[in-house]
């Protein structure tokens, strides 16, 4: 598509807009000035949690426009319209505002001061850009969990070399040194066992330019993470406890429900709860955690956004994280996060190699009775890039994983071209 032709069809489509939703235009209907025809809900970014999230409005009657750097995007094939731009572009931003009766995210990245921004200029913008803030530095997230009275790992800004040897020297080798900004899947990360090991690490993660800290080393016995979804008005709803399995630093399977004792789960469930409360959160969010060997646990991490470990709540709950992230942002009443089943198993599709997204091995992995496989549509693959993935119920986790595994063995991204 040319760019005149996008041009155009912007412009058209926000006319549509405004005819079909008196909250675009800010025109007020006489009959109803509250209830517009059709709900409208605009998503910056357009990757695979996009999609989940506009296939679950689309079921709801909602109207999608993602914003994205690029036109082929997962959403896009989900997605009403899909606007090609840069998801910090303020211009880019109000345009899909101008579209919608409310935005969303899919990622923690875009710049707090040009979501505030948006919401100046009168948008409504879930989750705000002010919990976008408390949570995108993660040095500012885990101070805003420690005043919440949350339990996380010791920490310490790191703005130089020595500032991170001496707080290595309070916690003990080995520590964790992390960027502040933009890590995810592991990347932004170093463990350093030695003095010598966080000289090269603090350079492998250029700490002059991007601000960092250091974090204690937690040895758990299994990595947790749980969904929660908070409402406008401040109901939250959270989902089973889940194991993450992770290879490389990226999640790799989840099991639900978690096999961890009842208290380690109500406690999780409560940690999830108040840590929504602490960055006031609306839509779904997710948690990961550490649990250790003394029974504790302790937060690593949170994400302001439907999360890969929650992927399984599509099938095994009764509303999805998704659903319930749309219900959330746009003001109606949260749906059960019950599971339908007595265990639910999510395996990631993973990149092998570089070269184009098409899955080799599809049909083979359909052929698997009661495997659900999911694929994102990206065009181009590459090692451990997420490209899919696959969850089965079952009565026990042994039954889900051997059926997950069995279809998601099945398939292969990275085919020579
Ligand atoms: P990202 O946001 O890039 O995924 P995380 O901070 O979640 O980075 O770290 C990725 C993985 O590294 C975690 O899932 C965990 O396995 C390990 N990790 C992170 N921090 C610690 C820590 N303080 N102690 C032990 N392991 C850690």
């Amino acid at each position: 598509m040319g760019a005149t032709h996008r041009i155009e069809q912007t412009r058209i489509e926000t006319e549509i807009a405004e005819t079909m939703n008196p909250a675009v235009s800010g025109k007020t209907s006489n009959s109803n000035a509250t209830a517009p025809l059709v709900r409208t809900l605009g998503i910056i970014g357009g990757g695979q949690l996009a999609k989940m999230t506009a296939i679950a409005a689309a079921q709801l009657g909602c109207r999608i426009v993602v914003l994205e750097r690029s036109a082929d995007c997962p959403a896009a094939s989900v997605a009403a319209q899909t606007l090609v731009g840069d998801l910090n572009d303020l211009d880019a931003l109000l345009r899909l505002a101008g579209m919608v009766e409310v935005v969303t995210l899919e990622n923690e990245f875009v710049n707090p001061d040009v979501l505030a921004r948006v919401e100046q200029a009168g948008h409504a913008v879930w989750p705000t850009a002010s919990t976008m803030r408390l949570v995108q530095d993660k040095l500012i997230q885990k101070e805003t969990l420690l005043q919440a009275g949350l339990p996380v790992p010791r920490f310490a800004p790191a703005p130089t070399l020595e500032a991170a040897l001496a707080a290595a020297a309070q916690f003990g080798w080995p520590v964790v040194l992390k960027r502040r900004k933009l890590g995810y899947d592991g990347k932004g990360n170093a463990t350093a066992r030695s003095a010598a090991e966080l000289e090269s690490s603090w350079a492998y993660l250029d700490g002059l330019k991007n601000p960092l800290y250091v974090e204690e080393f937690c040895p758990f016995r299994t990595e947790l993470a749980v969904i929660v979804t908070r409402s406008r008005t401040g109901e939250a709803v959270v989902y089973p406890v889940t194991e993450t399995i992770n290879r490389n630093h990226i999640c790799n399977i989840t099991k639900t429900p978690a096999p961890v004792p009842r208290d380690t789960a109500q406690k999780v469930v409560e940690l999830a709860q108040r840590a929504a409360d602490a960055i006031n959160m609306v839509g779904s969010m997710g948690l990961e955690l550490f649990w250790r060997e003394d029974g504790t646990v302790l937060i690593n991490e949170i994400a302001p956004r439907v999360h890969n470990t929650g992927h399984y709540t599509i099938e095994a709950c009764e509303c999805s994280q998704f659903e319930n992230h749309v219900r959330a942002v746009l003001g109606w009443p949260l749906g059960s996060p019950a599971m339908r089943a007595p265990a639910a198993v999510m395996v990631n599709l993973l990149g092998h190699a570089e070269g184009i997204g098409t899955p080799f091995g599809l049909t083979q992995a359909l052929s698997v009775p009661g495997a659900h496989v999911h694929i994102y549509g990206k065009t181009r693959t590459s090692p451990g890039r997420k490209m899919g993935h696959v969850t089965a119920l079952g009565q026990t986790l042994d039954e889900a994983l051997a059926l997950a595994q069995r279809a998601a063995n099945c398939i292969r991204f990275g085919q020579p071209e």
